[in-house]
């Protein structure tokens, strides 16, 4: 059963994953091609992804959070702080980010009365993917621009290049060029027999148990930070580690590389990373669930695709209806 459900091609497996179903053609061709970006920033088909203080703005609907996107001539002085960023286009739209200072924001409120500025991480549990995905490439973009203002080698002001993803360094003799970066984690289910490992960190919200997780360190394959982590949180030795889906994660900027691994045996100990680790199978998943015992991850993560597709391949039934009946997420359905 197990082999059936991983016969889905990789490319289908990711797509599944919150941010990772931007369906954009990011137009790389174009983004040295300054008349070319302008054109297509001053066209009707241009939407601008506002950002202020690296949140976005959404409208709360009977159909969940939307993205809002601003119309040519919505807002004046599109370079207030940087020039825009290209994203690239569905089809029909011309994405550009763009990063607004606070007299912009309030007109852009004013523009849009049903709208907010809300932190992404909390308000895509309730998001169509497509444009949690724009969102998310968005605000990918935005942090990293802001996390490099200054050249890290000599210290001068490095300016936006290639449309918002090259920064070049000011001073002349140095022109060092950098390029958006993304920090590489892994994220593993652990399973044994029948049953699943699931840790608790004493940071996490109440009562929230999850797969394990942790960044990938220098000199390391993903693989080699799998086993390492996963002996790190839990002193669990692994048998076998298969790689299943990845996850862009803005949050700041990771990218999240999903594994199921085997374990040798089930035993394990708390570390000073998880304050609890426990081994469960389906039927104690299902009672830790419904009486708020255990509460999951939010559906956008990988982190609940790994346990749901464990939970679906041991019983072949459906966990975020489960964890929905159950009430665990519904704090989180309305973000003000
Ligand atoms: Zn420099």
């Amino acid at each position: 059963m197990a082999q059936k459900q991983l016969s889905i091609d990789r490319i289908t497996l990711s797509r599944r994953n919150l941010f990772a179903s931007v369906r954009l053609d990011r137009l790389a061709e174009y983004r040295d091609d300054p008349k070319w970006v302008e054109n297509a920033m001053n066209s009707a088909a241009a939407r601008f992804v506002p950002l202020w203080r690296s949140r976005s703005l959404l409208a709360n609907t009977d159909e969940g959070q939307l993205a809002v996107y601003l119309k040519p001539g919505e807002l004046e002085h599109l370079d207030a702080i940087q020039p825009p960023t290209l994203l690239g286009t569905d089809g029909k739209r011309y994405f550009f980010a763009l990063s607004i200072n606070d007299r912009q924001q309030e007109n852009v409120l004013a523009l849009h009365p049903e709208a907010r500025f809300l932190d992404l991480r909390l308000a895509s549990v309730d998001m169509d993917a497509k444009h949690a995905g724009v969102l998310a490439y968005a605000k990918a973009l935005h942090y990293w621009q802001y996390r490099h203002l200054f050249c890290g080698i000599c210290g001068h002001p490095n300016r936006l290049e290639s449309s918002g993803h090259k920064l070049v360094c000011n001073n002349e003799e140095c022109a060092r060029q950098s390029f958006p970066r993304i920090d590489p984690a892994i994220i593993v289910l652990i399973s044994h027999g029948d049953a699943c490992l699931l840790g608790r960190n004493a940071n996490w919200p109440p009562k929230r148990f999850s797969t394990l997780a942790g960044f990938v360190e220098p000199g390391e394959s993903l693989e080699d930070a799998v086993v390492r982590e996963v002996f790190e949180e839990a002193q669990v030795r692994l048998s076998t580690i298969r790689y299943v889906s990845s996850q862009p994660w803005p949050f700041p900027s990771s990218a999240m590389c999903g594994f199921f691994a085997e374990a040798e045996s089930r035993e394990c100990g708390p570390t000073d990373e998880m304050e609890e680790v426990r081994w469960l199978t389906v039927s104690e998943l299902e009672s830790a669930v419904a009486t708020d015992e255990v509460r999951l991850p939010p559906p956008v993560s990988i982190a609940f695709q790994l346990i749901a597709d464990w939970y679906r391949q041991q019983c072949g039934r459906d966990l975020e209806k489960l964890v929905r009946e159950a009430g665990s997420w519904l704090s989180r359905k309305r973000i003000e």
